[in-house]
């Protein structure tokens, strides 16, 4: 009965959201995005705000590269056209942006160009539907913010394609529509922008699609709750979020309601998370497929700042601008963070205070930063999650850990797709016997958790967080892994950090019927030397770490090559250290482990 009065609340809330719009009220261009004034206000912000300023001039930077580049060609990469998407998107943001600011033709006239040749692509690739969501909100940007300045033939041209090219050819299965991840944000989102672009030449066709959009995109942003960890992880928060954001801002500057879609749970706080997933040498916490992005600035923070008027969220990103001297590549979406940007009332800005945040969800996360000033400070991440999560990998329990500078506990971070995928290797097919679990950087040998019998972890398990320890001396949380594992009756993971930056790992396993041999793994870069029975030295730039087993007694010391024999596998760096024991039939044993570092 629960869930059903459930279902009719959602089902009422959706037709409530549906017709709440007013479309009579639809804004004229620019309309999605760009708000009256705001190009004055950012004009007047890069002369008083230094951090801005730096982004400005990145922003410019690039821009006036692009001007002596030809415009992007079609060209597929195996199923995707995404990567010639992107570049359009951020060709037409960063050349309409800086016209805008600089009022230059030459701007103005090279985005054109650029979308005059994807308007002439002979297709935007719909069989792999993200690129449309992106091209889609190249032209419609484009098309919105220099909507004066075109000529009316290239307006049409340009509505043309975005409706014969973009918004027709979503077909019927729209299975994109319903997802939980990032494909969801990214083609509901794109789709929207193109919408509200040419609304007045297909209005009835406009606000079905707008309609569509707003009754599945919920499904995800539920991933947000309740806490804000957003199980892709760091990458695909930025790509999904960027279009959520994109979203919201659009329908309220065009249509002048966000149909409450910032309400969603966890998702305002999910700025947080991400402060927590980025590190102290300047690294992320990469689980996931996600690259390790150094030094990466996310300025898409500024919105999250202005929504929640908590400017302490970009305090990490305005130091980086303004003491790192690298140039460094900016998100194709920067320019519409600077009008974010040029909203905030910044000033005073500290960094966080806190130093935990955790979250549960479907990748419940326990983030431990000892500060945001200091390149030295110690980090540990751990999390929990199920291999079943969108790209998601073996990995539960798994932890990163930093001191010093130095970070001792490696995730390898994904394997780009096409290199895989090109090889005829299935990485998206689900299941425990997926190809995908072939793949070493994405199963358990490679990552910082327990192999039980050298077999890979179940498909359809789940770690959680049962406890967060979070005293003076000591914070950490308790994971039960039990259902990841098939050959053992329980697994649990204590992981705790003291106020000296040791972390103590404490494993405890029962076993069932047979014999259960246990690997504890810990992937790192460092030079490592195996001292006695019961001690790995590590050894990284000056410092040393000393990784130590103080339970059970029968363990064994291991270095083992970073690497599988399989064909298709990149070659990493580093190697695999811990320990190894066997734990009888109908018995339990704890494993306890320290890494400690030697001040
Ligand atoms: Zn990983």
């Amino acid at each position: 009965m629960k869930k059903l009065l459930t279902l009719i609340a959602v089902l009422l809330s959706i037709s409530a959201t549906a017709k709440s719009i007013d479309y009579s009220k639809l804004a004229q261009h620019p309309r999605l995005i760009l708000k009256k004034g705001d190009i004055e206000v950012v004009k007047q912000k890069i002369e008083e705000d230094q951090p801005l300023l730096i982004l400005h001039d990145i922003i410019e930077r690039r821009t006036n590269e692009f001007l002596a580049a030809e415009p992007t060609k079609y060209r597929m990469v195996g199923k995707r056209l995404l990567g010639r998407c992107r570049a359009v998107l951020e060709r037409v943001c960063f050349c309409s942006y800086m016209y805008l600011i600089s009022g230059d033709e030459v701007y103005a006239r090279r985005a054109e160009k650029e979308m005059l040749a994807a308007v002439d692509f002979v297709s935007w690739n719909p069989s792999h539907f993200l690129d449309v969501g992106e091209m889609v909100t190249a032209l419609a940007i484009g098309y919105d913010w220099l909507y004066d300045w075109l000529s009316p033939e290239s307006r049409r041209k340009i509505e043309d394609a975005i409706i014969e090219k973009g918004l027709r050819t979503s077909g019927k299965k729209r299975w994109w529509s319903k997802t939980h991840n990032n494909w969801n944000q990214v083609c509901n989102g794109g789709l929207v922008m193109g919408a509200l672009a040419v609304y007045e030449r297909i209005p009835e066709e406009a606000q079905n699609i707008i309609a569509e959009a707003l009754k599945n995109n919920p499904i995800a942003q539920k991933e947000y709750g309740p806490d804000g960890v957003y199980p892709e992880g760091f990458g695909y928060w930025e790509y999904g979020t960027w279009y959520e954001v994109m979203l919201i801002e659009s329908l309220r500057t065009a249509l002048n309601t966000s149909c409450d879609l910032e309400k969603a749970p966890g998702f305002l706080e999910s700025a947080k998370f991400m402060n927590f997933m980025s590190t102290p040498t300047g690294a992320v916490f990469n689980f996931s497929d996600t690259g390790n992005p150094m030094n990466a600035i996310n300025p898409l923070l500024y919105w999250f700042a202005l929504e929640t008027g908590n400017m302490s969220l970009v305090w990490q990103d305005r130091e980086r601008l303004l003491n790192e001297d690298v140039v460094r590549g900016v998100n194709r979406q920067a320019p519409i963070a600077m009008l974010f940007a040029s909203r905030c009332n910044i000033k005073d800005i500290k960094p966080i205070k806190e130093k935990v945040w955790a979250g549960d969800g479907t990748q419940p996360v326990f983030l431990y930063r000892k500060g945001f000033a200091s390149s030295q400070d110690s980090y540990l991440g751990v999390k929990g999650g199920s291999p079943k999560n969108s790209h998601a990998h073996m990995d539960g329990g798994s932890f990163v850990y930093e001191w010093g500078g130095v970070r001792w506990a490696v995730d390898l971070g994904s394997q780009d797709y096409h290199s895989l995928e090109s090889k005829g290797i299935g990485i998206w097919k689900k299941g425990q016997n997926s190809q995908r679990w072939q793949v070493y950087r994405l199963n358990n040998y490679s990552h910082n958790t327990l192999t039980i019998n050298n077999r890979l972890h179940k498909y359809e398990g789940m770690a959680t967080i049962t406890k967060l320890h979070d005293k003076k001396k000591f914070k950490g949380a308790d994971f039960d892994l039990s259902s990841l594992f098939p050959d053992t009756e329980s697994v649990t993971r204590r992981i705790l950090i003291d106020k000296n930056d040791k972390v103590t790992c404490v494993d405890r396993i029962e076993s069932r019927n047979i014999d259960c041999a246990v690997r504890w793994n810990m992937t790192t870069f460092a030079e490592a030397k195996i001292i006695d029975k019961r001690t790995i030295l590590l050894k990284q730039d000056g410092k040393e770490l000393l990784l130590r087993v103080v339970s059970p007694s029968n363990a064994e010391p291991y270095i083992m090559e970073n690497n599988s024999k399989n064909w298709y596998d990149v070659k990493n760096k580093g190697v695999r250290v811990g320990f190894t024991t066997t734990v009888a039939p109908y018995s339990s044993a704890t494993i306890k482990i320290e890494l400690t570092p030697q001040k």
